[in-house]
């Protein structure tokens, strides 16, 4: 088995001039430029003094050049940590000290503001620009290509900070082997090959779009159409010329808003995935109308890269996250780590090759979610019914006990959203005085609806038992989402904490 996450693959697109980047202005990177590009950022990190197993930060822009240095550092054996461009200075000094980088690397712009986080940090700073200037760049242009440093299957690639909405963001720390593991059995699963064009919308600081689209493209030495970000305008261009897509669920319902989503547009598709956060059954089934395409839908995490998909031929059942992928384990447990009978609801724990290798400098949070058996406690809650589709009925912090029972929020969610008037909603747990806590629904109405709280009520009344029934509907225009298009519901539990303790309770 191949150790480094690049054995054989600079070797078999040496040369190559098949495009791997296609880019909106019509720009083509070929396969073999592409390496290059990226065997001189190697030899650029050498350069500054970077050795196999240092660190490097970087803040930058999407970009080709940004793809560059990560696969130079990968090449090197360099321990790279993406960082998303919207953190501020305070954030970049945490994740550079944590991870005790030697080199941050970011956008031209931002030099003033983190050249004090870098000298605290006592990392030096370079610049690499969107449009492949900057200092750090133009020193690639010059440096001679560094070799593919010998890796052993558990050294580092990245470590990605989660992007945990309490407490400290963790490091999750990425082997070589678990990313090429992985990017080989999705190759396999998905059918990839040279003949794909893949559209890539999304960000490369996050695991989808960094290692599940970017590491596939070059499994299967097929062009990715890479575009800066999702703009519903600039992915109905291109659509077109694509044969697959990896999304998150707002990439589709954002698509599904506009009326020049027709089937002609996607005829030379032939798959669609979605990821990362819960894609509802409704926006499946609108897809399918539409599109005549099923989506398929994955389950993932930074910690795991994916864990389980629908499959490519056979049913892709809506709601569900399918099976686990072929040499990953997933179980449904009860605390203690036991497994549950099939159809009962409990956390997923996952092992695998795919698997990190734990957090860095932190052996003792490592500890309580890593099994000495080397399962994962995902935090995810879920089930696995008696065909063997795993549903994600969401995460184990977002779990409700109201009156001492378990309400998960997913089902009072799936039962609202299928009410007349619901686009969709989010449900959370409220501190109250007497049931601890209780159910609250944010809903968005469908555009130009106003739902009536009283009959949703009713509607719900007959629909769940009574400790599952919100106490409390507000109406939002729309959920607050991260970039992933994952609904915060730290944020939602934060403004309706009060809502049954304090003096201004909304409505019910
Ligand atoms: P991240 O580490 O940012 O990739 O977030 C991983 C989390 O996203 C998982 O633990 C799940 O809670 C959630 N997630 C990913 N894919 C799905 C999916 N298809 N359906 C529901 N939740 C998902």
């Amino acid at each position: 088995m191949a150790n480094h996450l690049y054995d054989g693959l600079f070797a078999r697109h040496e040369g190559s001039t098949r495009d791997f980047l296609i880019l909106p202005d019509g720009t083509r990177v070929s396969h073999a430029a592409f390496l290059d590009r990226a065997a001189r950022y190697a030899g650029a990190l050498a350069a500054a003094g970077l050795v196999p197993g240092d660190r490097v930060a970087l803040q930058l822009e999407k970009s080709v050049d940004m793809l560059a240095v990560i696969a130079g550092a990968i090449r090197a054996g360099i321990v790279f940590l993406p960082l998303n461009p919207a953190y501020t200075s305070a954030e970049v000094s945490y994740f550079v000290s944590d991870a005790g980088a030697k080199l941050l690397l970011c956008d031209g712009r931002n030099e003033p503001a983190l050249a004090p986080v870098a000298e605290a940090a006592g990392a030096a700073l370079l610049t690499v620009n969107a449009d492949g200037s900057g200092s750090f760049a133009d020193r690639a242009r010059t440096a001679t290509a560094a070799p593919i440093a010998p890796r052993q299957p558990g050294d580092l690639a990245a470590l990605l900070y989660t992007s945990g909405t309490t407490g400290r963001s963790k490091g999750a720390m990425m082997s070589h082997a678990n990313l090429r593991s992985n990017a080989e059995v999705l190759v396999d699963y998905w059918r990839f090959d040279d003949r794909d064009v893949l559209l890539h919308a999304l960000p490369i600081f996050h695991t989808h779009g960094l290692f599940v689209a970017t590491n596939v493209a070059l499994m299967a030495g097929c062009p990715m159409i890479f575009l800066p970000r999702f703009d519903t305008e600039t992915v109905l261009r291109h659509l077109p010329q694509a044969t697959a897509m990896m999304g998150v669920p707002t990439f589709y319902t954002r698509l599904l808003d506009d009326p020049r989503l027709t089937r002609d547009c996607v005829a030379g598709m032939r798959l669609f995935i979605s990821g990362s956060a819960p894609l509802l059954a409704e926006t499946h089934r609108l897809w399918e109308d539409r599109t005549g395409h099923r989506i398929l839908e994955r389950y993932g995490m930074t910690e795991t890269n994916m864990n389980s998909s629908n499959p490519y031929e056979g049913e892709r059942r809506a709601g569900t996250v399918g099976f686990p992928l072929p040499g990953i384990e997933l179980k449904v447990c009860d605390a203690e780590g036991h497994e549950l009978p099939r159809g009962e609801i409990g956390t997923l724990e996952v092992r695998g090759p795919n698997v990190f290798q734990g957090y860095w400098n932190m052996p003792a949070k490592t500890a309580e979610e890593l099994r000495p058996d080397g399962f994962f406690i995902t935090g995810d809650l879920g089930l696995i019914d008696a065909a063997g589709y795993v549903t994600i009925v969401g995460r184990g912090k977002d779990l409700i006990i109201s009156g001492g029972f378990n309400v998960y929020p997913k089902e009072v969610e799936m039962a609202l959203d299928d009410l007349p008037g619901v686009h969709e909603s989010a449900v959370i747990g409220a501190p109250h005085p007497d049931f601890g806590e209780a159910v609250v629904a944010v809903v968005v109405p469908q555009p130009g609806t106003t739902p009536d709280r009283h009959a949703l009520r009713a509607a719900l009344d007959t629909r769940l038992a009574r400790f599952k029934q919100p106490k409390l509907i507000a109406f939002r225009a729309d959920l607050p989402r991260n970039t992933m298009g994952k609904v915060q519901k730290a944020l939602l539990r934060d403004e309706f904490r009060e809502s049954f303790t304090g003096s201004g309770a909304e409505p019910a």
